[in-house]
């Protein structure tokens, strides 16, 4: 596909989904109806600057079913969003939403290069959150002897590793950091396993974070994006084998990077909240969804790997991991790429009045990472050295923010 293609059919997509979510979704009428506008009204993908934002707001006022666009009989299965404050949003999906899921997958899966032969072993969690079942839906269409482990049981994970040979392994970004601390402790030689990939998301993970795990084991990785009202892991798009961004699936998905503050669409390049339109899902469609990740247009030029859909730049936090500290905006991941260089992994971040930086490490020249944070980042935080495996483990996400 070409530009041209790609533009045409997502126009010719996008008029469709408008017009499904005008006939079917009361919220979704109103919302037309408050700005003026008919399905008609929008021609191109161009004309998407008129439209109205959904945002999860929106969905957790509307819990559980306000948006839902088909009749509930046709729901065949829901997956969780959130849920830590308020109510949860539910994304529900209908028989062609899961197979929809599965197609990504299955797309993500061979930009990796995973084929039949592969051994995978799945550690995001088999449950309401979305990761497990995206994984295993992509690998079992590829025939792919699966390991359907979940999350935890560390030392589980390492044996079934090397019992099984594993060759591609799953995780949310952090976990693989602990995979190495455990088999360190327990004397658990890596180099005997036969793993070549991992495939890791849910949280932003830095290059210099990329560098550690891939030395480590020895293996490549792959950023996969999961916004679960996107449909789930893997459904937007996924990196190919040059890292040189995240590929949008852009006959599914309509991506545009907005002013977080102003909601104005920003050119390419520039950084910003990622905005989607959902084309070919059919439950819950999304139009212009505020997902609050950030990230930029990277490139709509054909990639080095083939593909002409898009990239975007890797995510780099969402807009409320975003601390703002006597003028200065920042993301942990940002800390994050500048500890690595002192070959700190673990950290996290206790913001009150003043920032307070703490980390694990023997390296205690603590004046040199202070320079450096106040010269790429811009302010002074009160760092503590704390010994290693002082901080909290965690076998999913990992928080690096503590707010007091
Ligand atoms: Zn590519």
């Amino acid at each position: 596909m070409n530009r041209e293609t790609i533009k045409e059919l997502q126009s010719r997509r996008l008029k469709k989904i408008l017009e499904y979510v005008y006939e079917n979704n009361s919220l979704y009428r109103k919302k037309f109806r408050l700005r003026g506008l008919k399905p008609t009204s929008i021609k191109s993908s161009e004309d998407l600057s008129k439209l109205f934002f959904t945002t999860k707001k929106e969905l957790r006022d509307a819990y559980p079913f306000g948006f839902l666009c088909v009749p509930k009989e046709k729901i065949v299965r829901i997956q969780m969003s959130g849920g830590t404050t308020g109510s949860p949003v539910i994304i529900p999906y209908s028989q062609e939403d899961v197979e929809q899921w599965k197609e990504m997958m299955v797309r993500d899966f061979k930009l990796a290069g995973v084929t039949r032969k592969d051994v995978i072993q799945i550690a995001p969690a088999f449950g309401l959150w979305n990761g497990g079942f995206g994984f295993h839906f992509g690998a079992e269409a590829i025939g792919c002897f699966i390991i359907p482990i979940g999350p935890g049981n560390t030392r589980n994970q390492l044996r079934f590793m090397k019992d099984f040979g594993t060759s591609v392994f799953c995780s949310t970004a952090s976990y693989p950091l602990r995979l190495a601390e455990v088999a360190e402790e327990i004397g658990f030689d890596l180099r005997e396993l036969k793993l070549k990939k991992m495939i890791l998301g849910a949280e932003p993970w830095s290059e210099a974070m990329r560098k550690k795990i891939e030395n480590t084991f020895n293996v490549k990785t792959f950023d996969i994006p999961g916004l679960t009202e996107m449909g789930g892991v893997g459904c937007t798009g996924m990196e190919c084998a040059f890292h040189e961004g995240i590929h949008i699936w852009e006959d599914q998905y309509i991506v545009e990077v907005v002013d977080p503050d102003t909601g104005e669409i920003l050119e390419e390049g520039k950084e910003g909240e990622l905005v989607y339109t959902t084309l070919t899902r059919y439950a819950m469609p999304l139009i212009r969804y505020r997902s609050g990740e950030i990230s930029s247009i990277l490139s709509k030029e054909r990639c080095k790997c083939g593909l002409s859909f898009m990239r975007i730049a890797r995510i780099k936090g969402r807009t409320d991991d975003m601390i703002i500290y006597k003028g200065v905006k920042f993301y942990p991941s940002e800390v994050e790429e500048i500890l690595a260089k002192y070959n700190i992994s673990q950290y996290q971040l206790v913001i009150s009045k003043e920032i307070k930086l703490l980390i694990e490490s023997s390296y205690n020249d603590i004046s040199k990472i202070n320079e450096d944070i106040k010269e790429f980042i811009g302010f002074m935080p009160q760092i503590e050295l704390l010994p290693p495996r002082t901080l909290k483990r965690y076998d999913g996400k990992t928080p690096r923010i503590v707010r007091k």
